[in-house]
């Protein structure tokens, strides 16, 4: 059965990845993998999750299956988290909240729930997105567009032009936002923006779906889900998705949450068993570790507190980065505007260089980025910074 299958080509990243481990170069400098690190370029696990993890090795007293909704005291404390807990009451049993594998797990389940209540639903996306987005959206049936969003000449949002095209959405459809920290351009909607995007919304009658993959990455926990509190505030239908894979620093560990809010309680419970039998019949349930870590820390004053403080230092790091990353290309005498970098959010920002250019900054300069010229800011550091700046520079200037 298998004889007339073709290999795919390997993913970008992970070839880059696989570059930079064999490198010799002792300035090598990897920007393309999405994952946090610190000054000496660990991704460490969090304090709060250690000590959350030794809690539960001590006192956890079985192993047995939980749920197809998974944790219901993580449901509840995720839903505090990125809603809030005024807002969580106020819309009581309109909302319904799942455990899901990472972020990943709840789009694609968010998918196939809207593939159930209405096939081939049309959903728009930024574009560009995170390239991940088409497969676990349109794979499981939805027909993706896309809706104008990045400027690469002005380095900003194409606001007007995303408002024209996203007004062409009406009732049954979906316009998928990022909730901050937009991946992979950093560039996110001010809070006027949003306000017009939930009055859009109404007139209009689509339905938001948010995935908010860096929750307190970019200005704080409650600034970075602006938008999702106003839109759940004013709509009758969103669809948010949340990851604790960078904010918690559980990548591997497949922690995420799909809060489904419908504009009655007979409608959320509808939506909570159907969404119930596709986990079911998708994965069963979601793995229970990462999940557990998180309710304990969220559940305890202690651990929340250092939790949050560590999530500071590292929302501080990447914001102080971004400026430093501007002081230095502007020592190298270029002909550009590089504020841009300090403006955006998040861990990505493109540099906004060709495929060409990126190709000598790695064939050249040991520097790996995708194509696209995106970067991982947190793959800076006080010690390549300067070769980083320096590097660009004669890039552009050759
Ligand atoms: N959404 C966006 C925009 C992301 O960048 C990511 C991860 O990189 C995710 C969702 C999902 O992450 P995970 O499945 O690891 O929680």
């Amino acid at each position: 059965m298998f004889e007339r299958l073709n290999p795919l080509s390997a993913d970008p990243i992970l070839g880059l990845m696989a570059a930079h481990r064999t490198d010799p170069n002792p300035r090598k400098i990897d920007l393309g993998v999405g994952v946090y690190k610190d000054e000496q370029g660990n991704t460490a696990v969090m304090r709060a999750v250690k000590a959350a993890e030794a809690r539960l090795l001590q006192n956890q007293t079985t192993k047995t299956y939980v749920s197809p909704a998974g944790s219901a005291a993580f449901n509840e404390r995720v839903a505090d988290l990125v809603l809030g807990t005024t807002l969580r009451h106020t819309l009581g049993d309109r909302r319904t909240t799942f455990q899901t594998p990472g972020g990943c797990g709840g789009l694609r389940l968010a998918a196939e729930f809207i593939q159930k209540v209405k096939p081939g639903s049309k959903i728009l996306v930024s574009d560009p997105t995170w390239a991940n987005h088409i497969p676990l959206l349109g794979e499981a049936g939805l027909q993706i567009e896309t809706y104008p969003y990045y400027d690469h000449n002005n380095h900003g949002i194409r606001f007007d032009a995303m408002m024209e095209q996203i007004s062409t959405a009406g009732a049954g459809d979906l316009v998928l936002l990022h909730g901050c920290c937009h991946n992979p351009c950093g560039a996110d909607l001010n809070q006027a923006q949003w306000q017009a995007v939930a009055e859009l919304a109404q007139r209009k009658g689509f339905t938001p779906f948010i995935d908010l993959a860096y929750q307190g990455l970019g200005d704080g926990l409650a600034d970075d889900s602006f938008g999702v509190r106003l839109l759940a505030e004013t709509l009758p239908e969103l669809i948010v998705v949340s990851s604790c894979s960078k904010n918690f620093g559980l990548y591997r560990e497949r922690t995420g949450s799909l809060t489904v809010i419908a504009d009655s309680s007979n409608a959320a419970r509808a939506a909570t068993s159907q969404i119930s039998a596709t986990a079911r019949g998708i994965y069963s349930m979601p793995p229970d570790h990462g999940a557990s870590v998180v309710a304990e820390i969220l559940a305890d004053t202690e651990l929340n507190q250092d939790w949050e403080l560590e999530l500071t230092e590292v929302r501080e790091r990447i914001n102080n980065l971004r400026s430093a990353l501007v002081v230095e290309l502007n020592k190298q005498g270029l002909d550009r505007d590089f504020s841009f970098i300090e403006q955006e959010k998040g861990m990505f920002s493109f540099l906004g260089l060709s495929a060409g250019q990126v190709h000598t900054l790695i064939n050249d300069y040991s520097i790996y980025l995708v194509d696209s010229s995106r970067i991982n800011i947190a793959g800076i550091n006080s010690s390549n910074i300067e070769y980083l700046a320096q590097s660009i520079a004669a890039v552009l200037k050759s």
